[in-house]
């Protein structure tokens, strides 16, 4: 496995790899969630590509700091995968002296995430463009967990015609239902155990839609009232969204998307289940 630091290092190995190329983009702090899209990806191409960047674009300056980072383990888990390359820049080599560009998405960027954490997408999509330039990947996978990001990411590409497959990957969770996620090592053993109200309550509203329940307002309060039993919850948002523009539904007549933000503690969560 080569771990490489530099846009020209990364070139110069994948001229000399087979295609297809995967690219399973990553902000470290491997676990299960990143080994699943991992594992996708060795079935479907010749060469894979994990890049490890904790973007500050993508970032506010207290989360940016408190983000968990272990590099040796990272590639530990890369190794035993069968990774190919694990690019794993400097942030002078993403964004060196001069850089002046950024790419933004519309509406789709301006609700649920992108209304609680401003810019945070427009660092995504950014920081995306300029890996699928560095490293030209005929697939990219991304995880369902990060709903949003998901469809920001396929507009972008849809948008501005770039040749790459933007491939899904299912919500990994732990037995108790928490989606796997870098940031769950943050929480104390009690918000760990409090956490798994999250899916619970997802839970919760998608059993009200799958036993015909269909107002939007309703299973929102179906989820908040579920997580209102749990004192250490402190509610972001809970949307019922149009499965396509995520715009906030009324009645859920077509697919439609259940997502949530909360916290405990200072731990921001983010949670989704498709009404498909
Ligand atoms: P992150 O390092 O948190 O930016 O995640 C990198 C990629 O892994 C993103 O496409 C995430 O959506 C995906 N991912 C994170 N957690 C999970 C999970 N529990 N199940 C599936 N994919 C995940």
């Amino acid at each position: 496995m080569d771990v490489l630091r530099t846009r020209r290092e990364v070139r110069a190995a994948l001229a000399r790899r087979p295609r297809p190329e995967g690219l399973v983009p990553t902000l470290g702090a491997l676990h299960d969630g990143h080994r699943s899209l991992i594992r996708r990806a060795l079935t479907e191409n010749a060469t894979i590509v994990v890049w490890i960047f904790v973007n500050p674009r993508q970032f506010g300056a207290a989360d940016l700091a408190a983000y968990p980072r272990d590099e040796a383990a990272d590639l530990a888990m890369c190794e035993a995968e069968g990774v190919d390359i694990v690019f794993a820049p400097p942030i002078e080599e993403v964004y060196p002296e001069g850089f002046d560009t950024s790419v933004r998405v519309g509406a789709l960027t301006e609700r649920l995430e992108g209304a609680s954490r401003p810019g945070h997408f427009e660092g995504v999509t950014t920081v995306v463009a300029t890996f699928f330039g560095i490293v030209s990947p005929d697939r990219a996978y991304f995880g369902e967990k990060d709903a949003q990001q998901l469809r920001v990411v396929r507009r972008m590409v849809a948008d501005l015609a770039m040749p790459v497959e933007i491939v899904a990957c299912p919500t990994v969770r732990d037995a108790d239902g928490l989606a796997c996620s870098s940031r769950n090592v943050l929480l104390t053993p009690d918000e760990r155990a409090a956490a798994a109200i999250l899916y619970r309550a997802l839970s919760a509203g998608r059993e009200a839609w799958l036993g015909g329940e269909r107002s939007a307002d309703r299973l929102r309060a179906i989820v908040r009232d579920t997580l209102a039993s749990e004192p250490l919850a402190d509610v972001d948002y809970v949307s019922c969204a149009d499965d396509d523009t995520l715009a906030e539904l009324t009645t859920v007549e077509g697919p439609a998307l259940l997502s949530l933000a909360v916290r405990f503690g200072s731990v921001r969560l983010i949670d989704n289940v498709s009404l498909d």
